[in-house]
C-alpha cells in the first residue's frame, strides 16, 4: 500500500510555519499500520499542484493532501484537484449545508468567502470536518484515493482519527496487521547497535524491519512486522534481541531513564542521593522532573569547590591534594558523605573534567569518576568522553542513573558504554 502526502502552502515554504502536519500524519498512518512512503510540499501555485496532484497520485495508492481548503484566494486545493481531475468545479450540497450549520452555531452570516468553500469538484465525497468550517472531501484519480485535508492542525487531527483512518484501515487486506515492539537502550549509539545485531544475526529476517531513532541519551530500537502470519516471528526474534541488548534495555515503554530509576526505587521503597562535580546539578534535576520524585529523592549535593567538597561532604583535604579532585578516593568520598549527610540508601557522585579548560596528560577533558551504591557497597568507575562541554554534562548525568538503575536491578556484568575508549596512559 503506497500512501503519499503532499503538503500545500507558501507559508510552509517560507518557513514561517513549520510542517508539523506531515508528522502528525505520517505518525496517525503509522499507528494504523500504514506508512507514508514519500511527502511533497508545495507552494501555493495552482500549476504547480495540477502537476503534483497528477504525478503523485500516478505512483500511489492513496494521496493525502494537507492544506489550502480555507475561504482565502491562496486556498487552491479544490482548484487544482479538479484540474487534475479535468472535471468543473460546483457547489456542493453536503459542503453548504455544513457552513451553513456552522455560521448558525457562531451567529455569523455565511460570507462570499466561506462559500467558497462548498466549491469543489464535481463528483467528490464529503469528509466531515467536526472542528472547523472546511470539510474535507475524497475522490480516485485512476486507482489512487485522494484525501483532502484542512491544514489547521486541531482539525485535520480530528478528521484523521474520526474519519480518515477508519476509511484507509477497511481498504487493507485482513491480513496486514502490523504489529512492533519498541526498547529504550543506554550504551550504544546507533551505528554500534547495528554492527553488534548484524554480526551476531547475519541472516535477519527479511520480514522484519528493525529501525533506530536517537533520543538522547537513550536510542530507541524497533522491530515492526506488517502481516499477522509474521507475528510469531516477531515474538521470537523479541527474544532474542532482548537477549542479546542484555542490561542495555532500559524500557520496553516510552518512560525516560529517570522515570525508569524513580519507579524502580519506588518499588523497593528505597531513597537516593547524588553528590554532583562536573554535572552541576543535572542528574538530580532529571530525577526532579519525573512527577512521584519526592517519594525517592530528599537531597542531592551540588560539591562544585574543593572546599565544599571537604566542608559539606567531609572529603579529605590532604586526598585532595593528593589524588585531584577527579579521582576514585575522592569520588568514594564524595558518595559517603552525601549518604551520611542525607539518609538516603543508595546514591551516586561524579567528579570529571568537562573542558575545554581543565585538562591534563594524566587526566585528559572528557575523564570522569563515578561512585556508586549504598553505604555497604560502594563501586567506582572511571569513563572517558571526549566531547563539548554540555554534551558531556548530559551523557555524564545519563551513566549515573544507569549505573544507579544496573545497580537496583542487581545486573552484575560490568557494562560497556557506548565505545568506550580508554583513559591514554
Ligand atoms: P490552510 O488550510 O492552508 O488555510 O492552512 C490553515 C493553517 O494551518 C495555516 O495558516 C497554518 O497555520 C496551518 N498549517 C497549514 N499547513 C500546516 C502544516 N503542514 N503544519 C502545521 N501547520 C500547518
Ligand atoms: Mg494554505
Amino acid at each position: 500500500m503506497k500512501l503519499k502526502l503532499l503538503l500545500t502552502g507558501n507559508e510552509l515554504m517560507t518557513g514561517d510555519t513549520l510542517d508539523s502536519n506531515s508528522a502528525m500524519i505520517a505518525q496517525m498512518c503509522l499507528d494504523s499500520g500504514i506508512q507514508v512512503n514519500y511527502k511533497a510540499t508545495v507552494s501555493d501555485d495552482l500549476d504547480q499542484l495540477v502537476g503534483e496532484i497528477s504525478r503523485l497520485s500516478a505512483s500511489s495508492d492513496m494521496l493525502i493532501i494537507n492544506g489550502g481548503l480555507g475561504p482565502t484566494t491562496d486556498d487552491l486545493t479544490a482548484e487544482a484537484l479538479a484540474g487534475a481531475l479535468n472535471v468543473d468545479l460546483e457547489e456542493h450540497p453536503q459542503a453548504i449545508k455544513h457552513l451553513i450549520a456552522w455560521c448558525d452555531t457562531r451567529n455569523y452570516d455565511l460570507s462570499e468567502a466561506n462559500r467558497k468553500q462548498a466549491i469543489l469538484p464535481k463528483g467528490v465525497e464529503i469528509i466531515d470536518n467536526q472542528k472547523g468550517s472546511a470539510v474535507g472531501f475524497k475522490i480516485k484519480l485512476g486507482h489512487c484515493l485522494i484525501f483532502c485535508t484542512p491544514g489547521v492542525p486541531h482539525e485535520l487531527k480530528t478528521m484523521m482519527s474520526r474519519e480518515i483512518l477508519p476509511q484507509m484501515r477497511s481498504l487493507l487486506p485482513t491480513s496486514h496487521q502490523p504489529k512492533r515492539v519498541r526498547f529504550r537502550v543506554f550504551g550504544y549509539g546507533e551505528s554500534s547497535l547495528q554492527e553488534h545485531i548484524t554480526k551476531t544475526y547475519p541472516n535477519w529476517p527479511k520480514q522484519l524491519e528493525l529501525g533506530f531513532r536517537a533520543s538522547m541519551p537513550l536510542l530507541e530500537l524497533k522491530l515492526k512486522v506488517d502481516y499477522q502470519e509474521d507475528h510469531k516471528l516477531l515474538e521470537k526474534w523479541h527474544t532474542k534481541v532482548e537477549k542479546l541488548v542484555g542490561g542495555h534495555i532500559v524500557t520496553d515503554d516510552s518512560r525516560s531513564l529517570a522515570k525508569v530509576v524513580v519507579d524502580l526505587l519506588a518499588k523497593q521503597n528505597k531513597t537516593v542521593t547524588f553528590a554532583e562535580s562536573c554535572t552541576g546539578g543535572k542528574i538530580a534535576s532529571m530525577i526532579t522532573e519525573v512527577s512521584g520524585a519526592s517519594d525517592v529523592f530528599e537531597a542531592g549535593f551540588v560539591s562544585y569547590s574543593n572546599t565544599i567538597k571537604t566542608s559539606v561532604l567531609g572529603v579529605s583535604e590532604a586526598d585532595l591534594h593528593e589524588f585531584g579532585a577527579v579521582s576514585e578516593t575522592v569520588v568514594r568520598q564524595m558518595l559517603s558523605g552525601a549518604l551520611k549527610a542525607s539518609g538516603a540508601d543508595v546514591g551516586v557522585s561524579v567528579s570529571g573534567i568537562a573542558g575545554p579548560n581543565g585538562g591534563t596528560n594524566e587526566k585528559p577533558v572528557g575523564t570522569v569518576y563515578l561512585a556508586w551504591g549504598s553505604q555497604n557497597l560502594v563501586q567506582t568507575r572511571a569513563f572517558y568522553f571526549p566531547g563539548n562541554r554540555v554534551f558531556f554534562q548530559k551523557i555524564v548525568a545519563a551513566l549515573a542513573l544507569d549505573l544507579i538503575r544496573r545497580d537496583l536491578l542487581g545486573i552484575e556484568e560490568a557494562p560497556i558504554y557506548f565505545r568506550e575508549r580508554k583513559i591514554p596512559n
